[in-house]
């Protein structure tokens, strides 16, 4: 059955559910006031899978007007503890849908889901079906849980210096956030703005990646089903030139928090700045890997491959340049290409699968553009360099896993991010040079190290110019330690305590007990 705000789909695994459609505001599903509509399309074989409402600024506007009304008439002064609650509530939610929201995120994005963030040792072989059930569904739940902890543990301080005054601090929260987030982890970054700006008291306005909107929408109607108030969390799809600009610029926001492009994110903080907003920023990466010579190399090629080639490689802190010391580097390469070559590349809903399509069909070309680039700028291609064309018989949108070797540090392809299974590698002398190289970018989202020697491995990593360091490791991540990136790869944190002190201000109450003029 489809109205024109749900449709009832099946999953291309046999999941058949009610799909929402329209913009969630004030915990009603509305129709875009500007007649806006974005057709959803699976990556696995660009077939239509429904149309969705797109909002405009008036829709914007509406949702604006709900969050902030949920925030001076019950969400700022909802007792903490009961905030928590939800929060929690919420997450159980989750996992009580879990296999349908599983089933929704591959047919919708493709993909391989939340493959880096967990050790190879321990993740289920296949990144597909199985990664979104086992790995991001849990990890978003994580969030929300970590969150709803947090919700009545924010404190201030209280500063007592002499005995005629007093003064103390309250954490509070900033009022209506904008949530602007990507489409490579479409749920887990929903979870990742909510759980802390709920649980410090905000409310919000969370805008989806038009490319995959499908799980957020999905996870809209929880936020009800848990007993939210109405105005509290509105999920509004919409283009990012349209509804995506109307959050950033909107008066009556105070925060917006964004995971994105870097481009992107710089012109979300020219929008915020007419109004002062506070802006936290997740954008691009390039994370180089070093591999020093006494490495265990087994080690290193296994986390070298998930590093970069999970989720089609699409993932911002991915290690997508890898620096091996001249000792070993035959060696490794030849391991490596081994172990590249080894993984299925295939459907997403197929259990062994570790590659599933590039997201989009406009993703696919730019990853095919930045192959040609190096074919071009004369770096030697190892393995890889095309589509794969063997995926159910036909091309698709599936790329071949493609490594570079003999990279130059002035290259495009070593400088830019490509945001697909594309990685480029290069031997070093020193460990001297090996640093400077790595930190040869603009970027400084994460960087790893590999060594058995323990004081080369913090020295290292002391040095490195990124957020986050992995010693003999890849993109593992906790929710308990913050993430953020360095140079132009962001500003501030998301996870951790530094995460929820994101959506809050500290205000300063004095109070005079003995002084009199
Ligand atoms: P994108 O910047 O094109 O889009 C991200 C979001 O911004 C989408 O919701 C989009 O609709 C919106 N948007 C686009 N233009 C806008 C504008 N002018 N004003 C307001 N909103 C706008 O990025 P993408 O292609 O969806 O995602 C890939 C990028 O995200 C990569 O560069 C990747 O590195 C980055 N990313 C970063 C992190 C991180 O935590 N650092 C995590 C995931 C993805």
């Amino acid at each position: 059955m489809t109205t024109d705000l749900f449709a009832t789909l099946t999953t291309p695994n046999g999941v058949r559910y009610s799909q929402p459609l329209g913009l969630f505001i004030n915990n009603e599903w509305v129709e875009s006031r500007e007649n806006d509509r974005i057709v959803s399309v699976s990556p696995i074989d660009e077939s239509e899978i429904c149309t969705v409402h797109g909002a405009g600024a008036l829709d914007i506007d509406d949702a604006v007007k709900a969050a902030r009304q949920a925030f001076e008439q019950s969400w700022r002064d909802t007792d903490a503890s009961i905030r928590g609650d939800l929060i929690n509530k919420l997450a159980q939610l989750i996992e009580k849908h879990a296999d349908t929201l599983a089933a929704i995120e591959t047919w919708d994005n493709g993909t391989a889901y939340f493959s880096l963030r967990i050790s190879p040792l321990t993740c289920i072989p296949g990144k597909t079906i199985q990664a979104a059930r086992y790995e991001d569904i849990p990890e978003s739940i994580n969030v929300l849980k970590y969150y709803a902890g947090w919700a009545d543990k924010l404190t201030g301080q209280l500063i007592s210096n002499n005995p005629h005054k007093l003064a103390y601090t309250t954490r509070e929260p900033l009022g209506v956030c904008g949530a602007i987030i990507p489409w490579n982890f479409p749920l887990s970054m929903v979870a990742y703005k909510v759980g802390p700006a709920l649980a410090a008291g905000n409310t919000m306005v969370l805008k989806p990646a038009e490319q995959t909107p499908l799980s957020a929408l999905y996870f809209a109607q929880l936020v009800k089903e848990a007993g939210l108030p109405p105005g509290v969390l509105n999920i509004v799809n919409g283009y990012g030139r349209k509804a995506g600009v109307a959050i950033a610029e909107h008066p009556d926001i105070n925060k917006i928090s964004f995971t994105g492009s870097t481009p992107t994110g710089r012109e979300i903080m020219k929008l915020a700045s007419t109004t002062m907003k506070r802006v936290t920023l997740e954008t691009g990466g390039k994370s180089p890997m070093i591999i020093l010579k006494d490495a265990d190399i087994e080690q290193a090629v296994q986390w070298a491959h998930v590093g970069i080639m999970s989720n089609q490689g699409q993932v911002c802190s991915a290690t997508s340049r890898i620096f091996v010391h001249k000792d070993i580097y035959d060696d490794f390469i030849k391991r490596y290409i081994e172990k590249v070559e080894s993984a299925k590349v295939g459907d997403p809903f197929e259990s062994d699968t570790f590659q599933g399509p590039q997201v989009t069909r406009s993703q696919f070309e730019r990853v095919l553009s930045y192959i040609e680039c190096g074919k071009q700028e004369g770096a030697t291609l190892a393995t890889g360099g095309s589509a794969y064309k063997n995926v159910n018989g036909k091309q698709g949108l599936w790329i071949s896993p493609t490594v570079f070797t003999n990279v130059e540090e002035n290259m495009k392809i070593s400088q830019e991010e490509v945001f697909g299974p594309f990685v480029v590698i290069s031997k070093f002398s020193t460990e001297e040079e090996a640093i400077q190289r790595a930190n040869n970018s603009s970027f400084g989202l994460g960087g790893a190290v590999f060594t058995q020697d323990i004081t080369k491995a913090h020295v290292i990593a002391r040095r490195l110019e990124t957020g986050t360091v992995w010693i003999n490791s890849s993109n593992d991540a906790d929710v308990r330690v913050p993430f953020g990136g360095h140079k132009q790869s962001g500003i501030g944190h998301e996870l951790g305590e530094l995460g929820i002190l994101a959506y809050t201000t500290s205000k300063s109450v004095h109070v005079n007990l003995a002084s009199k003029l």
